[in-house]
């Protein structure tokens, strides 16, 4: 069957339906197509909190809020996008408020703050309160609210599609996209005048990681397949606190009302690597100074975690301001924290790279920032504006998210008034999705997605994560290559129509394959360390060859080509980073 509509966005989190709705407020036809029912998107398990510099609990400034996120990007962010999104981070969590999102409050009413790692006052003074929160349930009253928007807006929601291509005319302007209905199992053609991709991270391809089951990368790979490349893909961010083994998440949020790292001596290692904010230094920082203390010797019992320490934080506070991680560590450990420390490990968290835009969603194929493809947009963390440059800040993924969802909403529906044509599809547009999962369910023998997906997930861990070096490097990429290889016999052993969720597990893991090149490839080539790539073989900075961002275009079996781009810079001079 085929859908059509004015503007057909794929993913149904904060971003893509930030997106829906400022551009249904202008009176478009739109459509929201999701794998997930939309209140399962993964920006609902956001936990500690979105920053804004709104200056309810102390004095602040969105300059402020925007040195800290240059200098927390170490320099690679870039910074005409980083002060847009700090300035207009007030006004909207101000309209977030007035759709209806039930912030924490202060004694006085106004949107409760409270601290973050990287964000200070006066240029690195000292920590301050920017992180507006509801509990530990952020993310989960956001998406909330903005679903209820959306529905009464008449934004028209595809549930349980899963988008398996990106539809181009031969000019390259994007014309629509083809899914899959999880229900049916039937392909349907969605056709559009604008498409926006808001399909999420990639968190699924590390073995360890704080991202939900459906944090495949879907968006990545299509892109990439239709010949856009990926940008800054080797910046991958690691949590500094996942629950030992499992991954889960506690939020920064934990350290941000007390909480303190320590080593097998009991000692407050982070007053050793950053002085001033301490435990509440930027994310790329704190993992790897966890790393260097487990590889000295000081992981607890001589394993591979610290401890996060909240038993002086009070039962009050960890009842009220922090519930769910409480619940989290007792559920999942056995361990109450207001009695004893939580065992904590870094954790594959998020993507700082992705589908490169510019400020208005506006996708952009190479690196002159005017080069883009028309129709095409994307926004949420698949895509890189960039703001986060080589390390995010806690909290600035869900403002990045309000943000640039918005902005991009508004500029789907100020380009479809000023040119009201839809490109012709092509003449079987859903061949190619077709031809793949019928390859598939033929296959009669071969390797299931499972063990191919294992495989990956444990290379990437080993290889790709924290610390990484030219060795460890060349080995993931000839993994990857073997993988590759093993991915065209994949097969799957349920052959039915409906909820075959075998099937949708062999497509991510084609996926998966087409963007963990990006990732090891783009650490293979940049030989500096930064932000969250961090090269044993080399260990610093290095501004003069590589204060710029990766372009990876992904050739299939045929390898791939690294093109850069400059980096914005406005105000704020690359300088050593301190904290
Ligand atoms: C546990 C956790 C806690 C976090 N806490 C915070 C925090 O406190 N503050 C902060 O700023 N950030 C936080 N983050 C990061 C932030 O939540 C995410 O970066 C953000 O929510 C991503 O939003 P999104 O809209 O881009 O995508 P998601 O919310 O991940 O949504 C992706 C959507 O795309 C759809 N989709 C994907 N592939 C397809 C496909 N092929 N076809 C159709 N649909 C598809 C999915 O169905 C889903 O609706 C946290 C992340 C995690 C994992």
């Amino acid at each position: 069957m085929t859908f059509s509509h004015d503007i057909v966005i794929v993913g149904a989190g904060g971003a893509g339906l930030m997106a829906a709705l400022y551009a249904a407020e202008e009176g478009a036809d739109v459509a929201v197509v999701s794998k997930l029912h939309p209140l399962r998107s993964h920006t609902g398990a956001a936990q500690g909190g979105i920053g804004a510099a709104l200056g309810n609990e102390e004095e602040d400034s969105w300059l402020w809020h925007a040195f800290d996120t240059v200098k927390g990007s170490d320099y690679l962010g870039d910074q005409d996008a980083i002060e847009q999104m700090c300035k207009d981070a007030p006004r909207t969590i101000i309209e977030l408020e007035h759709y209806g999102v039930p912030f924490s409050r202060t004694n006085e009413g106004k949107i409760a703050q409270r601290r973050f790692g990287g964000h200070t006052r006066n240029f690195g003074e000292a920590p301050v309160r920017r992180a507006c929160y509801a509990a530990d349930r952020t993310g989960h009253v956001i998406l909330h609210t903005l679903y209820e928007q959306c529905v009464k807006k008449q934004v028209r929601f595809y549930d349980e599609y899963q988008v398996l291509d990106l539809l181009m005319t031969e000019g390259g302007t994007c014309n629509g996209v083809v899914a899959y209905e999880i229900l049916t199992g039937d392909v349907h053609t969605f056709h559009a005048k604008a498409v926006c991709f808001a399909t999420g991270g990639y968190g699924r391809v590390f073995k360890t990681t704080s991202n939900a089951h459906a944090g495949t990368g879907d968006g990545f790979a299509l892109a990439v397949r239709a010949g856009v490349p990926l940008q800054d893909m080797e910046f991958v961010q690691f949590h500094p606190t996942g629950l030992y083994r499992l991954g889960i998440l506690i939020t920064e949020g934990a350290r941000g009302e007390g909480g303190i790292l320590r080593n097998s001596e009991g000692e407050r290692f982070m007053e050793r690597y950053a002085p001033t904010v301490k435990d509440l230094a930027p994310r790329d920082m704190v993992s790897q100074c966890i790393y260097t203390e487990i590889r000295e010797g000081r992981g607890i019992n001589g394993k591979e975690y610290v401890h996060l320490d909240m038993t002086h934080v009070g039962k009050e506070v960890l009842e009220h301001k922090l519930p769910e991680i409480s619940t989290f560590s007792r559920v999942y450990l056995g361990i109450d924290p207001v009695e004893q420390p939580i065992p904590v490990a870094p954790t594959c968290h998020y993507a700082m790279g992705g589908i490169p835009t510019n400020v208005d969603g506006q996708v952009v194929r190479s690196g002159d920032r005017s080069d883009i493809v028309p129709g095409f947009y994307a926004c949420g963390e698949c895509a890189c504006v960039s703001v986060h440059g080589a390390n995010r800040l806690g909290t600035n993924s869900l403002l990045d998210l309000v943000v640039f969802g918005r902005r991009t909403g508004m500029a789907m529906a100020a380009a479809i008034k000023a040119d009201n044509k839809k490109a012709a599809l092509s003449e079987n547009p859903e061949k190619r999705t077709r031809d793949t999962l019928e390859s598939i369910m033929a296959r009669s023998d071969g390797e299931k997605a499972v063990s191919i997906r294992t495989d990956l997930q444990e290379t990437m861990m080993k290889n790709v994560s924290v610390y990484r070096n030219d060795d460890t490097l060349a080995e993931s990429l000839s993994d990857l290559k073997d993988l590759r290889r093993r991915v065209k016999s994949v097969t799957v052993e349920d052959k039915g129509r409906k909820f075959n969720t075998d099937l949708m597990d062999a497509v991510e893991i084609l996926f998966m394959m087409d963007y963990a090149e990006a990732i090891a490839a783009g650490a293979k080539n940049r030989t500096e360390s930064r932000g969250a790539h961090s090269r044993e073989d080399f260990s610093s900075r290095d501004d003069e060859n590589w204060l710029k961002h990766t372009l990876f275009f992904g050739k299939g079996d045929d390898g791939y080509d690294i093109e850069y781009k400059d980096v914005t810079i406005t105000r704020f001079q690359p300088k050593e980073r301190k904290y």
